[in-house]
């Protein structure tokens, strides 16, 4: 079997530092790794509609946003394709079938739409659109017969309603879908990255992150502002590293490499978080190291997103490009599930008369 990555980003703004290390540089090293057969990468556009509806220019314009955070990040276009959600019809078709598959009350357990739901303020007002979401999402994901699927924790629950929908597709009309697996990183503290003020998730709607495209001046006073022991006062007292942000970006970004080269007092992350809870540490100090540490990373990514910026057309064009592959690809997968449900009615064995 062909070992396939579908994986995306919601246009709601620019890519931060939780999708990086959540997905985009997972994506990176799979795409890399030469294990792929094909590598399709999608801008959900049509997912941000779903509650940016009043704000579809907010969405146009993130959408050249995104490609360009994946250009800098390393995202090859000779090896993925980037495309467009809304430009593949094919999609919300496959949607329409698979919503008879399944319960209102089964989207309405789903963890990852409950926590959205009150995150927004929905209560009572969910469109429509928004609720089904993780539908169209299995949509995106078997159109595309991907097997491989990298991407943060929070999307853990989507996975799994999709597979659901894989069973009960395949059960009821014969084995056309592919049970796609989640690819997590194996480092905890980049599954679900904290924002700059210590909320349990960085994320775009919520407007706590650190961005790839932040200059170096605003990484700088994000992280000198950032969120840490709220009672380690005075640098004698002793810290709490558990919950504090520094440290979960610390264990995030920080090898052994940058003590060597920023901080050679510490040999290593442990040493620091232990005098940090003995006390004797303070903030400053920590957040000038993961300053450091983070531009080293970002500072070229930054760049590279400089140099695309001067190459918008062909930005377009490697968008265009992905897509035209990706509808030819989800246009396969809508026939097969067609002929599965015997609604080709116009050909093969499926023809009315
Ligand atoms: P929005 O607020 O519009 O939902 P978002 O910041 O949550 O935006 P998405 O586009 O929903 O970003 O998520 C894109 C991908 O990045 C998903 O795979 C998601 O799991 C991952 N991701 C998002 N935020 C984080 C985070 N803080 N830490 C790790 N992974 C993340
Ligand atoms: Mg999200």
């Amino acid at each position: 079997m062909k070992k396939i990555i579908l994986t995306g980003d919601r246009p709601t703004g620019k890519l931060h530092v939780g999708h990086y290390v959540g997905s985009l540089a997972e994506r990176v090293r799979l795409q890399d790794s030469g294990e792929f057969d094909e590598i399709y990468i999608m801008i959900a556009d049509a997912q941000a509609l779903t509650d940016n509806a009043d704000n579809p220019e907010k969405v146009r314009q993130n959408i050249i946003n995104v490609a360009l955070d994946y250009l800098a990040v390393g995202i090859d276009p000779n090896k993925a394709n980037i495309f467009i959600q809304s430009m593949i019809p094919q999609l919300p078709e496959l949607t329409c079938y698979y919503m008879n598959l399944v319960t209102v009350a089964r989207v309405q357990r789903n963890p990852t739409v409950k926590a959205e739901i009150q995150q927004k303020n929905f209560e009572q007002s969910v469109p429509v659109g928004f609720f089904c979401y993780p539908i169209s999402q299995a949509s995106d994901i078997t159109a595309f017969q991907a097997t491989h699927v990298p991407v943060g924790e929070d999307q853990k629950p989507m996975l799994e309603q999709c597979n659901e929908i894989v069973r009960k597709f395949n059960a009821t009309y014969g084995e056309v879908l592919v049970e796609p697996e989640i690819v997590l990183s194996s480092n905890k503290a980049c599954l679900r990255l904290p924002g700059t003020d210590g909320k349990a998730k960085m994320s775009k709607s919520i407007g706590n992150c650190i961005y790839l495209a932040d200059d170096a001046k605003t990484l700088k006073t994000k992280i000198m502002s950032m969120y840490t022991d709220p009672n380690h006062i005075r640098i004698e007292d002793p810290g709490q590293v558990e919950g504090n942000s520094v440290f979960t970006y610390l264990d995030a970004f920080s090898t052994p490499e940058h003590f060597a080269e920023f901080l050679p007092e510490y040999q290593c992350l442990d040493e620091l978080k232990e005098h940090y809870t003995r006390g004797g540490l303070g903030d400053v100090k920590i957040k000038k190291f993961l300053n450091k540490v983070m531009e080293a990373k970002f500072g070229p990514i930054r760049e590279r997103r400089r140099e695309w910026e001067q190459r918008i057309p062909e930005v377009y064009d490697i968008l265009k490009a992905g897509t035209a592959v990706a509808e030819k690809k989800a246009a396969e997968t809508l026939n097969k599930v067609k002929d599965a449900m015997k609604i080709n009615y116009f050909s093969g064995d499926d023809r009315l008369a």
